[in-house]
């Protein structure tokens, strides 16, 4: 066992069975979203919130870099925009899709305000397995918490292993612009 395994958390406990094929749609988005942050220098993570109808009711995408701020996150910002334009009873009934896991921070600011589901492409513990596999250090400061340990019954789907093969592209190509910058 290498040192990065011995930190990994649990495996995912949910499948892709339990992403529909009606959510795909959406987690396309979050994959372009991701690309759209990628090209303009940022992390590569994309997220939609959707409305109980259906409709996309606002997207972020990273934008840790070019505003040299460690907490935009897309699901932050999803957060912050649903405590200020929808009622708790639309917030419930809203789902977040996103191109990663919610980190810790993110989905604390996801229980807090009372958003629904979460739908991701690539969870955190894949994320985790491509940097260890990489051999790029782990430079999180919060412990590997999933968004089940954070908020407790809150209903979870994802990976989903074709869209999560194209978030590790991007976050291939994430390391080695990064590399080719001397950042
Ligand atoms: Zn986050």
């Amino acid at each position: 066992m290498t040192p990065h395994e011995s930190d990994l958390p649990a495996p995912d406990a949910t499948s892709a069975a339990e992403v529909g094929e009606a959510d795909l749609p959406y987690l396309r988005r979050c994959v372009e979203l991701a690309a759209e942050a990628l090209a303009a220098g940022d992390l590569p993570f994309g997220s939609v919130l959707v409305d109980a109808d259906g409709g996309i009711r606002a997207e972020d995408r990273n934008r840790e870099i070019t505003t040299n701020d460690p907490t935009a996150h897309p699901e932050f910002a999803l957060a912050r925009w649903a405590a200020a334009h929808l009622k708790p009873d639309e917030r419930a009934a809203a789902t977040v899709y996103t191109s990663g896991e919610h980190c810790p921070m993110c989905a604390a600011a996801h229980g807090w305000v009372g958003l629904g589901r979460i739908v991701y492409a690539s969870s955190s513990r894949q994320a985790r397995e491509w940097k260890a596999e990489w051999g790029v250090p782990l430079t999180s400061p919060l412990s590997p918490l999933t968004v089940r340990d954070i908020v407790p019954g809150l209903e979870v789907a994802g990976p989903v292993p074709e869209l999560a093969a194209q978030v590790r592209g991007l976050q291939w190509r994430r390391l080695r612009a990064k590399q080719g910058a001397g950042e």
